[in-house]
């Protein structure tokens, strides 16, 4: 009788035990929304509608697709206004979207501990980025290139032999220059505000990164100017954490539907001058 007494709350205490590991473990889940972890099991989709707002990782930097007005606060541009529509798309509210600034360098390592649901960032889809993230059709068609002073000798690749080349880290214009231009000595900053300051210092004789973004930092000081064409291909994608697929539909219906109705040649000519081509 004794021993049964002693085997039966042995019993006791160890189901008592295991039902509480259980739940202590289900509340740390739930406590953690927004990991990276949350979002696998959950789908990021489902994480916005509960928060109620979405989380998009945007430049702070770059002239016409993500800037922040210091005076304002407000941040601006091409990328911020497809973040605005994909929370109307989702939630049926554009103004539900908090912006969270993301450089090229730390992008991919914020969407994946959770700090952001998307990266709207001027980001190029390539073979290496998308062993890390999955990528929704291209909505932009960027090239790198290189700004230089108006009075620059500096013509192309082929002038930039022992020339200081500035560049941004985590960026494939720094990657890309490299191969492109070995015997130049590439300097890398940590965003586009820096390192176009650091051009107009005198710390470099060129800057390179795409296309689009030189342009936007030429209509700011009109004594640079772009030279050397276009010499890599730069399509922009959005990053959603890999294996989302349902978000990766989500955005390309987005693209899609925005494409449908005028709205992308609407914000394309708002942002960058003109209708696509
Ligand atoms: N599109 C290039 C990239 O994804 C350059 C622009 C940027 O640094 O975001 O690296």
């Amino acid at each position: 009788m004794k021993n049964r007494l002693k085997w039966s709350s042995f019993m006791l205490v160890l189901i008592l035990s295991l039902v509480l590991s259980g739940c202590s473990t289900g509340e740390e889940n739930s406590n953690s929304g927004g990991s990276g972890g949350d979002a696998a099991a959950k789908g990021t989709i489902e994480q916005i509608k509960e928060r109620g707002k979405l989380i998009a990782g945007v430049k702070y930097d770059t002239k016409l697709f993500g800037l922040k007005d210091p005076a304002s606060g407000e941040a601006e541009g091409f990328d911020i206004d497809i973040a605005k529509a994909l929370a109307k798309q989702i939630l049926g509210d554009e103004t539900k979207v908090e912006l969270k600034e993301v450089t090229s360098k730390t992008r991919i390592p914020m969407l994946q501990n959770g700090d952001i649901d998307i990266i709207i960032a001027t980001m190029t889809i390539t073979d290496e980025r998308k062993e890390q993230v999955d990528f929704s059709d291209v909505y932009f068609e960027a090239g790198q290139s290189l700004l230089v002073k108006n009075d620059s000798t500096i013509t192309g690749l082929d002038s930039l032999g022992g020339v200081k080349v500035l560049a941004v880290k985590g960026s494939t214009s720094a990657q890309n220059i490299r191969e492109k231009a070995p015997d130049a000595e590439v300097l890398e900053y940590d965003n586009y505000q820096d390192a176009f300051t650091a051009l107009k210092a005198g710390k470099g004789e060129a800057l390179t990164t795409d296309n689009i973004i030189l342009i936007g930092m030429q209509q700011t000081d009109n004594n640079y100017k772009l030279v050397g064409g276009n010499f890599t291909s730069e399509p922009y994608g959005m990053a959603i954490r890999k294996g989302d697929t349902a978000f990766v539909e989500e955005v390309n219906n987005l693209l899609k539907s925005m494409k449908d109705s005028g709205e992308y040649d609407t914000l394309h000519e708002k942002w960058l001058g003109s209708k696509p081509e």
